[in-house]
Order: C-alpha cells, then sequence, then structure tokens
C-alpha cells in the first residue's frame, strides 16, 4: 500500500500542513510533533542523492572537517565510560571519526549506506550510536532509528547532531540548511522528544544547539 505522502516521518500522524515552499518543493509542519518536513513524492532520486554525496567536500585530510569532529567528539565524550564500543552510523566517505575516538580508547565501527556499507555492525551491541548530520537526510527516520535502537546496551545512547529548525516562518523560508535537497526534515526539541518516546529512550538531553541525545533504559 502506498503511504500518505503527508504522512508525518516521525509520528506517523496525517494531518501535517503546508508550512513552506521555495521554486524547488514544499515543507509541511506536522500539528502533533513540530517537525517540518519534505512530502515524500518531492524527494530527489537515491542517485540524485549519491551525487550530491559523492560531491560534498568532508575528507579525511580536511583540517576544518577533522576540527568539527573534535569538536563534536569532545562534547559527546564526557557522556560515556572508559572503553565503551560505538557506531558512527552514516559516516560519509571517511572513518575520521572513529579514528579520533580510537586514538581516546573508544572501539568504534562506522556504517555508511552509500560509502561503508559493512553489514556486521547489523549483529553487533554497542554502547553509543552518533548520527552526525544523518537523520536530516534520512528517508524513514523512525524505521532507521528503531533499528539502531536494537543495537544498543542496557543505558546506551544515542547521539544526533542536527541543526534545530527556528520557531520563526520568516527564519525558516531563509535558512540555509533547508537548501540542502538532500535535508527532507527538520527537528526542534519536541519533535526529537516524540521521536524518542517511539523508540523507547528518554531525552533528548541537549548537549548543544544541534547536538542532542538518547539514553536507552537499563533493562
Ligand atoms: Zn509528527
Amino acid at each position: 500500500m502506498k503511504k500518505n505522502v503527508s504522512e508525518c516521518p516521525i509520528c506517523l500522524d496525517c494531518n501535517a500542513q503546508e508550512y513552506s515552499h521555495d521554486k524547488f518543493r514544499k515543507y509541511l509542519t506536522c500539528s502533533h510533533c513540530e517537525l517540518i518536513f519534505v512530502p515524500r513524492d518531492q524527494l530527489i532520486t537515491t542517485e540524485a542523492e549519491k551525487h550530491r554525496y559523492d560531491s560534498h567536500q568532508n575528507d579525511e585530510n580536511d583540517l576544518h572537517y577533522k576540527n568539527y569532529l573534535m569538536q563534536m567528539m569532545n562534547q559527546i565524550i564526557p557522556e560515556l565510560q572508559e572503553q565503551e564500543v560505538g557506531l558512527d552510523f552514516g559516516c560519509g566517505r571517511t572513518d575520521l571519526l572513529s579514528q579520533l575516538f580510537r586514538d581516546k580508547n573508544f572501539e568504534m565501527d562506522s556504517f555508511d549506506l552509500y560509502f561503508l556499507a559493512d553489514s556486521k555492525i547489523w549483529a553487533k551491541k554497542y554502547h553509543f550510536i552518533i548520527l552526525s548530520e544523518v537523520i536530516e537526510h534520512l528517508r524513514d527516520p523512525l524505521a532507521e532509528l528503531e533499528k539502531l535502537r536494537r543495537l544498543l546496551l542496557p543505558n546506551g545512547k544515542i547521539f544526533i547532531k542536527t541543526k534545530l529548525h527556528p520557531e520563526d516562518k520568516s527564519l525558516f523560508d531563509n535558512w540555509f540548511y533547508k537548501r540542502d535537497s538532500t535535508h527532507i526534515q527538520f527537528f526542534n526539541s519536541k519533535s526529537l522528544k516524540v521521536l524518542g518516546s517511539k523508540i523507547d529512550m528518554s531525552g533528548p538531553q541537549i548537549r548543544s544547539e544541534d547536538l542532542a541525545f538518547f539514553t536507552a533504559s537499563s533493562i
């Protein structure tokens, strides 16, 4: 059965209303969880998506990118115990974040659907999973997060780095983050909270303007 294109991809509510549009696509807002999302009949093809990722500049010799990852890692490490095992989900072309965590004595795997699709992760368990600039791209974010949730050990954490959408519509209309055609949903703290409850995790605990995490129960 074909899904309703205006169904909210987080809470599955079907009462989303048009919020904004530009010359490329529409943006709907979910009255229940406040997610803003692109209706699923207006997404670019997976081939065009891959082409865009190929042109992204993030490689491991880029000092700016390395500093960006180190800054995020330094916000995450205080939430971890020594020697915990992590997963960088949606790492892109390089496993640089895992290398940086390994330098700090954390074991870490990397996975990327397009660049590093190593299926061994689905048979493993992790203390923490990082989605850095990933969740805004996922075509079915709830299903992906449910799958990742099952990989967590008790008290495990999922860290999500994504820019929260401005509450002011005129700011959203001109927001640089929505101009990336591969960004298809935008959260605020309420939509993150609804996502957390959907996957049976507490949170979000907000660590900075674009980093939050959920915690699994100890059972
Ligand atoms: Zn919703």
